[in-house]
């Protein structure tokens, strides 16, 4: 008898406990709520079957646009939750009565607000059920653990840390497991809970629930400042996805895509037009030489239009364009200055404003450089790191306001890396110093070809080894 796996997405929480003011499954994370992410997770995974969410009053429409917008079609049903959390996955419990067979059902729970829940951990615990009837993920407990006394404020024990594990989410029961501890958890006036292996576990006590490894990442979103550490581990997961998917096969896929690159004549730009041009994908290479001007809109709408109407299509648009005046502020020419604000800031912005027509009928992408000193200011060259810190910002602004267009918006960061433009600001440097421009715009190229958007990819000498060692990039071109 084949077995149905119903992914329980829990969504009702409010968020009021920790300072939220809008329910944290709905906080923005990489251009998107963060329960589309997890949505995304349970859907992409072969063995979940079905999906059902419960949230709140207030959330109920915009998650069903959600649902509808992504065509989640493994979403059956969106129900109301409770002001606890376990009654939520009550309403779950009684959503999904089966009709017959109820041993070959199973309830996956999982908390809204863990976005990042990898496919193996989802995969772990539906394996798991073929042999338990309930199932938990945890990680082992890094901090020592206090029990404490509430009244006094004092310690009541210190566990042994070796036997304390982080419990996450999910976790796994057979339908009529978890109902028939949750039926014996509600006649019990006294019951109280945190999590829904505990209602097995304290119900239910003759049941072994078995322990899936969780992940470091698979944080719960809990405070403001959670958002940025899980911003950064989403950042991290996505560079190893395009990293393990760079193959000549993936790359392949450029075939007959329309790609304008944007300072596409010298350093990460030209590389870029090369390899998608071998890749035998359609490309139109601009720049100031070819007399396309970032610092004039109207010139990039003309350059945009007519690629359009000879491709009938645009599918990337790649900004590499970028100054490096290495002079403090004080000492330059206030023209400049202007100048290169002009390219670098409002360059981009100019680019942003006239692909967006094209990106959205093509569902396509926009890709933005910006540079390892975006995060920190640096001296001689304030109006590039800045300019380069205002990408960033833009890129993440304009990936929620086009999600709703299917546009995708990322930024690569590159290490430092061996370009005309870098040469001339800093002379000669150690080659072994420096990113090749060719393996860096190997993995940009990566990037357009995923699906993921808000995205500031860091590419680092690690992270191109990695990329060799996948195979793609010979050792040599690492850097030059
Ligand atoms: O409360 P906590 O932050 O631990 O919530 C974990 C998950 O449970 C969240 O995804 C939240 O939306 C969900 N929850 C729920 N119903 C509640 C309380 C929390 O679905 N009444």
């Amino acid at each position: 008898m084949s077995k149905k796996n119903i992914a329980v997405i829990l969504a009702a929480g409010s968020g009021e406990r920790s300072g939220f003011d809008v329910p944290k499954q709905m906080m923005k994370l990489a251009g998107k709520p963060i329960i589309e992410h997890t949505i995304s997770a349970f859907h992409n995974t072969a063995c979940i079957h079905e999906i059902i969410i419960v949230t709140s009053a207030n959330c109920i429409e915009k998650i069903e646009d959600i649902v509808s917008n992504r065509a989640f079609f493994k979403v059956k049903k969106i129900i109301r939750g409770g002001k606890e959390r376990y009654e939520s996955s009550l309403a779950a419990i009684n959503a999904t009565e089966p009709e017959s067979n109820t041993a070959n059902v199973r309830l996956i729970f999982h908390d809204a607000v863990r976005p990042l829940v990898s496919e193996r951990i989802i995969q772990d615990v539906v394996q798991a059920l073929d042999h338990y009837n309930a199932v938990d993920v945890v990680v082992p407990t890094t901090d020592t653990i206090i029990s404490a006394d509430p009244i006094t404020n004092t310690i009541e024990s210190v566990p042994l840390r070796q036997k304390l594990r982080n419990g996450q989410t999910p976790q796994g029961f057979k339908w009529e497991i978890i109902k028939a501890a949750y039926d014996l958890a509600t006649r019990d006036p006294n019951f109280i809970t945190t999590d829904d292996c505990g209602v097995v576990l304290k119900y239910l006590p003759e049941e072994k629930i078995f322990l899936v490894t969780g992940e470091h990442n698979n944080i719960k979103l809990t405070y403001k400042e959670d958002l940025h550490i899980i911003d950064k581990f989403l950042q991290l997961n996505t560079r190893k996805i395009i990293i393990d998917n760079l193959t000549s096969r993936s790359l392949s896929k450029l075939k007959d895509k329309v790609l304008v690159v944007i300072g596409g004549t010298s350093g990460i730009g030209a590389e870029m037009a090369e390899i998608a041009n071998a890749y035998q994908a359609k490309v139109v290479s601009v720049s100031r030489r070819t007399g396309t001007d970032i610092t004039d809109i109207e010139s990039l709408r003309e350059k945009f239009k007519t690629v359009h109407e000879e491709y009938g299509n645009i599918d990337y648009i790649v900004n590499t364009a970028g100054i490096l005046v290495k002079q403090p502020l004080n000492l330059m020419d206030y023209k400049d200055i202007v100048q290169a604000i002009q390219i670098n800031y409002m360059g981009a912005i100019h680019v942003a404003i006239a692909a967006y027509e094209y990106l959205k009928m093509s569902k396509g992408q926009l890709l933005n450089f910006t540079s390892s000193s975006y995060t920190y200011g640096r001296s001689y060259y304030s109006l590039y790191s800045s300019s380069k810190a205002a990408i960033v910002n833009l890129t993440q602004a304009l990936a929620e306001e086009w999600h709703t267009d299917f546009i995708r918006i990322n930024c690569i960061n590159p290490e430092r890396t061996n370009t005309p433009m870098r040469r001339r600001a800093f002379g000669i440097e150690p080659p072994d110093s420096l990113l090749s421009a060719k393996s860096v715009a190997l993995l940009s190229l990566g990037v357009l070809l995923e699906n993921t958007s808000g995205q500031v990819l860091d590419i680092t000498a690690q992270s191109l080894k990695n990329a060799i060692s996948a195979g793609l990039l010979a050792d040599e071109s690492i850097t030059k």
